[in-house]
C-alpha cells in the first residue's frame, strides 16, 4: 500500500472559501455535478467497449447509486463506470483542472454574476465542498492490475492519496456533510433535487436513504427516465406518449392542446418538445416553463437568451448539447449560434401553427381561444415570426365565426380603404353591434388587453386597413341628408344643451339604419386610443390636456321619438327637456355604465315621465 500526501496545485491560497462563498446560492448543484460525472464515467466505459478496447459481460447493468446516511451525515455516489487510476486522480482531481484558477479569481472577484461558474472552470467535482467538510473518493480503474485508490481531502489544500485493496471497477465518492450541507440530510430535498437535475440522465439513478427500511418485495425504482420521449424519432411517438410525458414533466393534469417535436441534427444538435398548454384564465399565460438540458442534464429553466421571449409562455423541454450553457448569460446574449437556435425554435413553432391552420382548420379554430394571446404577443415581439404566421391569424366575429383578415375584408369591405369594425365588449356595446348587423356586416371580437397594441401593429403593416371600434359609428353608405336644416340642428343642439345643463355639445342628426335606436354616442377612434394609452401608462395627470374625447350625440332622424322631439309643435318645453335628457341617457347607457348620480337622476326622471303617461 502506498500513501502520498500532497498539496492541491492551485496558484492562489485557497479556492475553497471562494467556492463556498460565491456559489452558495446554487449549492444544490453539487448533486448534478457528481451524478453527471458518474454518468460520464459510464459513457466513457461503454465507449471503450464499443471500440473493443475492453470486453464487458453482456449483462452489465450500468447504474448510479446515491445513498443518504443521515446518521453518519454522508451522501455517497457510486457508479460502475470507467474508474480512475492513481495517475488519473493526480491528474484530474488534484490539479483541479485548474489551469484557469487565476482566471477564475480575476474574473469573478468583483462580479455578482456567478451563474454556471462551476462548469465553466471544470470545478464540477469540487462543488462537493460547498456542502462537505470532508470528501473521500474510492475508485478502481477499468485497467486490469491497476490498484484501487482512496483519496481524502478536508476542504483545505491538503489531500492524502493511498492505494487500497478491494473495490470493484468504478467510483465511490463519500461526502461528509458539514454545516452548510445540513439541508441535504433530508431525503425529500435530495430526491427532489436529483429529480430536477438528473430526471432525464441516460443511466438509471437509484436513491436510497439508509434510515428507511425497504418494504418487503418492493423493487427499487430508478428516479429518472433514461430515454426521455424527446430523444425518440417523432414518427415513433404517439399522442398518448406525448400527453403522458407532459403530465409527468410538468405535473399538469390538463391536457396540452398540441405540441411540436423538435428534432434537429444539423447544423446543430437540438431535440425537444414544446407544448401549448390549455389556459384556464388570461393570467395563467405567464406561467410557462421551458426546461433546458445539455445532454440530458438539466441546466436551467426559462433562459430567455435561448428561447424567444414569447415562447416562454409555453411548456417544454429543449436539449441542446452544442449550446455553450456553461458560460455566463451575458455571453449567451451576444452569441450568434444561440441566436440561430432561437430563430430555429421560432420558425418551428410558426410552421406548426400554419400547418395546423392549413390542414386542420376546425381544430385550429377550437384552439384559437387558448393560443391567440400567445400568437399575438409573438407577432408584436418578433418580426420574423409575424411574417411566418400572418396568414394563420384568426379573428372571432360577432357572428361567432372565425375569419382571417383577408376573409373578413373580402366579405365586408368592398371599398378600397377597409374599415374593420371591432367590439371590446359584447354586452356594453350590444346596440352598436346591432347597428353593424343592420348594415349586413359583422364586427370582430377583440376583448383582451393584448388586442389593442395588436391591432395598432396590424394597421401599421396593412396600410389600407383601419380598425374602428363599433362605437365610432358606422358611416352610412347612403349619405342622404337627414332632411333637417342647419337651423333645425342648431335648435336641437340648444335643446339638448339646456336639458343637460352643458355649454358644449356636438350633435348630429343622421339616418341611423336601425329603427330601434333613437340616439347614440359616437367617439373618435384615434382620440379614444390615445386616451386609453395615456391611462395605461398612468399619464393622465390632472390638468393635462389630452385633446378631449367628447363623444358626439347622433340623433336618428328616422326614429318617431326624435321626429316628435325636434318638431316645432308638440310637447311643452319642460317635457321636451326631460325627454331630451332621457334620450341622451339612453344613448349613454348603451355606451358605458352611468355614474351613481346619473343613475339616480335617470330613475327619478323615468318615474316622472311614466307618471305623465297615466
Ligand atoms: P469535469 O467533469 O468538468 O471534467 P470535474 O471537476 O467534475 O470536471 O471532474 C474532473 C475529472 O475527474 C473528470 O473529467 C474525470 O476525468 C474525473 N472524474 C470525476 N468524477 C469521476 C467519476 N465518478 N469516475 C471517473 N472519473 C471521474
Amino acid at each position: 500500500m502506498s500513501q502520498t500526501k500532497g498539496q492541491l496545485s492551485i496558484h492562489s491560497e485557497n479556492i475553497f472559501p471562494i467556492i463556498k462563498k460565491w456559489l452558495y446560492s446554487d449549492h444544490d448543484i453539487f448533486l448534478r455535478e457528481l451524478v453527471s460525472n458518474a454518468s460520464d464515467a459510464i459513457t466513457k466505459l461503454k465507449k471503450l467497449a464499443s471500440m473493443s478496447e475492453i470486453t464487458l459481460p453482456d449483462d452489465t447493468a450500468f447504474k448510479v447509486q446515491v445513498i443518504l446516511n443521515p446518521e453518519d451525515k454522508t451522501i455517497t455516489f457510486i457508479d460502475n463506470g470507467i474508474g480512475m487510476t492513481q495517475e488519473d486522480v493526480e491528474k484530474y482531481i488534484n490539479q483541479i483542472a485548474f489551469s484557469g484558477a487565476e482566471d477564475f479569481l480575476n474574473t469573478y472577484k468583483d462580479k455578482t454574476d456567478k451563474d454556471q461558474i462551476i462548469g465553466h472552470f471544470g470545478l464540477g467535482f469540487y462543488s462537493s465542498f460547498m456542502v462537505s467538510d470532508q470528501v473521500e473518493i474510492f475508485t478502481k480503474s477499468y485497467i486490469e492490475d491497476a490498484p484501487a485508490v482512496h483519496w481524502v481531502c478536508d476542504g483545505g489544500t491538503d489531500y492524502s492519496l493511498e492505494t487500497i485493496e478491494g473495490e470493484e471497477r468504478g467510483t465511490r465518492i463519500v461526502l461528509h456533510l458539514g454545516e452548510e450541507g445540513k439541508s441535504f440530510l433530508d431525503s425529500y430535498t435530495v430526491k427532489h433535487t436529483l429529480e430536477k437535475y438528473c430526471g432525464f440522465m441516460p443511466y438509471p439513478i437509484f436513491f436510497t436513504n439508509t434510515a428507511d427500511t425497504p418494504k418487503e418485495g418492493e423493487e427499487l425504482k430508478a428516479l429518472n427516465e433514461t430515454h426521455p420521449l424527446y430523444l425518440s424519432q417523432p414518427s415513433a411517438c404517439n399522442d398518448d406518449e406525448y400527453k403522458e410525458f407532459y403530465r409527468k414533466t410538468f405535473s399538469d393534469y390538463k391536457e396540452p392542446l398540441f405540441w411540436i417535436h423538435l428534432n434537429m441534427d444539423y447544423p446543430f444538435n437540438l431535440k425537444g418538445i414544446l407544448y401549448f398548454p390549455k389556459l384556464s384564465s388570461e393570467f395563467e399565460t405567464s406561467e410557462g416553463s421551458i426546461k433546458l438540458y445539455n445532454n440530458q442534464v438539466f441546466v436551467a429553466e426559462n433562459i430567455k437568451e435561448v428561447i424567444p421571449e414569447f415562447l416562454l409562455l409555453l411548456k417544454g423541454v429543449i436539449d441542446c448539447p452544442d449550446l455553450p450553457l456553461n458560460v455566463s448569460r451575458s455571453f449567451l446574449q451576444n452569441d450568434g449560434f444561440v441566436k440561430k437556435i432561437s430563430d430555429y425554435i421560432s420558425r418551428k413553432v410558426a410552421d406548426k401553427l400554419t400547418g395546423l391552420f392549413n390542414t386542420q382548420r376546425e381544430a385550429y379554430e377550437g384552439f384559437w381561444g387558448d393560443i391567440h394571446p400567445f400568437i399575438k404577443y409573438g407577432i408584436l415581439k418578433d418580426e420574423k415570426f409575424h411574417e411566418r404566421v400572418k396568414d394563420a391569424v384568426l379573428y372571432k366575429t360577432t357572428e361567432s365565426k372565425f375569419m382571417t383578415l383577408p376573409e373578413y375584408t373580402a366579405a365586408y369591405c368592398p371599398e378600397e380603404e377597409k374599415t374593420v369594425y371591432y367590439t371590446t365588449d359584447l354586452v356594453q356595446q350590444a346596440q352598436y353591434i346591432a347597428l353593424i348587423k343592420a348594415h349586413d356586416k359583422a364586427a370582430l371580437v377583440l376583448e383582451e388587453r393584448i388586442d389593442q397594441p395588436f391591432i395598432t401593429h396590424i394597421e401599421a403593416k396593412e396600410e389600407k386597413t383601419h380598425f374602428k371600434r363599433v362605437d365610432t359609428g358606422i358611416a352610412d353608405t347612403d349619405t342622404e341628408a337627414s332632411g333637417y336644416s342647419e337651423e333645425e340642428v342648431t335648435a336641437a343642439t340648444d335643446l339638448f344643451k339646456t336639458a343637460l345643463g352643458r355649454e358644449t355639445l356636438t350633435l348630429k342628426v343622421e339616418k341611423i339604419k336601425h329603427s330601434d335606436i333613437s340616439a347614440m354616442l359616437v367617439l373618435d377612434e384615434e382620440k379614444r386610443r390615445f386616451q386609453e394609452m395615456m391611462k395605461m401608462y398612468s399619464m393622465n395627470q390632472p390638468g393635462m390636456n389630452l385633446g378631449g374625447s367628447d363623444s358626439t350625440l347622433v340623433l336618428n332622424s328616422e326614429h318617431p321619438l326624435i321626429k316628435k322631439l325636434l318638431a316645432s309643435d308638440g310637447a311643452d318645453v319642460e317635457t321636451k327637456a326631460l325627454i331630451a335628457h332621457h334620450v341622451y341617457d339612453l344613448a349613454k347607457l348603451s355606451h358605458e355604465p352611468l355614474s351613481a348620480d346619473e343613475m339616480l337622476a335617470f330613475t327619478k326622471r323615468t318615474n316622472e315621465l311614466l307618471t305623465k303617461l297615466i
